[in-house]
């Protein structure tokens, strides 16, 4: 029955310069996300709507799971498209929509017409009568409410006549690209697939990097986290993620440094080596999937010491949601069942028992400088040799 859906977005951020910004994004990410569905379809930008057109088959139900993973749609309706055989023709069609929409015929309802084809011989005025007047005659149990109607059902007649009446909601947000690109520092957990999507439905493009430790973490826990790339990637569009091999440098902090220190320590040179990434991508900022508290190494203190590395704003998405908010996101996007696989990652196999809660700054630079030897030129090399992968 829809052979088209119109785009609602929110008004937001597409004022003035930005509006054409804001569209084009948009447009481009819907064609990317419909993509993968099966069936042809024509985006198209018109007199500030957005619509998309089916051509042949098309499965509706994959086209609106689809449409409902492009951020900064804020509402999908699907459309009925007619070709205008004249008014008769038109109000058939609009009472046989109504009664299939609507079997139970209990609602109230007001018609807004849309005259965009001014040739057309009624105008709106005479349409909404006239068309609310064959719905209440032929639709016993339907009546008009103008002012807070259940069915708010649009006519509009352009060259060929759109009708519609439901919205489905979308993600929100704004579309990927509007906002720069950001580097998500991902592992194979729940958090950091959650925070990468929150980021990304601010409109800001994803890269990522992944620490391994080869062959304490197996390639199944790499492959675990390009899985949860391509994941985030449904939502965010293609992901460029570097897998850093973070090995010798682990085993260099566990060799030189106290052991209850050796999660904070590792999570400095994790940031360092994601912001010379960053920078080679053009990232403006760093993402993490930290949350205050969760673990010994996001303490108040310990975020404050993984921080100072940092010349980059971190964005942290999640600070202030606890694990079961975290965990609904990750279900709702599809990520926790790839996240509960039980395979190692790099953290787990360097945890201390005791790993400091309260690490003190000074006391943590101090240890590093037992690093000083050799760290340069590790960080170097594990920059120099990280594998890329592009996730699409
Ligand atoms: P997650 O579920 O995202 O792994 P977590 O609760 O296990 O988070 P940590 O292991 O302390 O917490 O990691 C905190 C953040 O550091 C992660 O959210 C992620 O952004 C980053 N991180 C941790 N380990 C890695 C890794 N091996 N590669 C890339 N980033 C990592
Ligand atoms: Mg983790």
């Amino acid at each position: 029955m829809f052979k088209a859906f119109l785009i609602k977005y929110a008004e937001i951020g597409i004022k003035g310069k930005n509006r054409y910004l804001f569209e084009d994004a948009l447009v481009k990410q819907i064609r990317n996300g419909l993509r993968e569905v099966e069936g042809t379809f024509k985006v198209v930008r018109e007199q500030g709507r957005i619509y998309v057109f089916t051509e042949g088959d098309f499965d509706y139900d994959e086209t609106v799971q689809a449409l409902k993973r492009v951020f900064g749609i804020a509402g999908i309706c699907p459309v009925v498209v007619l070709e205008d055989n004249g008014f008769e023709d038109l109000a058939k069609q609009v009472v046989s929509y109504m009664k299939t929409m609507y079997p139970e015929l209990n609602k109230t309802f007001k018609v807004h017409a849309r005259r965009a084809k001014k040739s057309y011989p009624l105008d709106s005025m005479e349409l909404n009568r006239e068309l609310g007047g064959r719905i209440l005659d032929e639709c016993p149990g339907l009546k008009v409410d103008v002012h807070k109607p259940e069915i708010y059902l649009t006519v509009e007649i352009r060259q060929k006549i759109y009708i519609y009446s439901e919205t489905i909601p979308g993600p929100g947000g704004m579309p990927v690209g509007t906002n720069g690109s950001a580097m998500l520092l991902l592992s194979g957990g729940i958090d950091s697939p959650v925070a990468g999507y929150m980021i990304a439905k601010r409109g800001v493009k994803l890269e990522a990097v992944y620490f391994h430790a080869p062959p304490y973490t197996s390639e199944r826990a790499k492959q675990k986290v390009v899985d949860l790339a391509k994941l985030v990637a449904r939502y965010s569009g293609p992901i460029r993620l570097h897998v850093v091999n973070f090995t010798d440098i682990q085993l260099y902090i566990y060799d030189k440094c106290p052991h209850d220190e050796l999660t904070i320590i590792m999570r400095r040179y994790m940031m360092k080596i994601a912001e010379e990434f960053a920078r080679k991508d053009g990232s403006l900022g760093l993402i993490t999937g930290e949350s205050i508290g969760q673990v010994a190494s996001q303490t108040m203190q310990s975020l404050a010491c993984t921080n100072e590395v940092c010349t980059m704003p971190v964005f942290r998405p999640l600070i202030g949601f606890d694990k079961q908010e975290i965990l609904d996101i990750a279900l709702d996007i599809n990520t926790y069942e790839t996240s509960v696989l039980p395979y190692e990652d790099c953290c787990t196999i360097f945890v201390a028992k005791h790993p400091v809660t309260k690490p003190n700054l000074n006391i943590i630079k101090r240890s590093e400088q037992n690093l000083q030897e050799k760290i340069d030129e590790m960080m170097r090399m594990a920059i120099e040799t990280a594998e890329t992968i592009e996730v699409q």
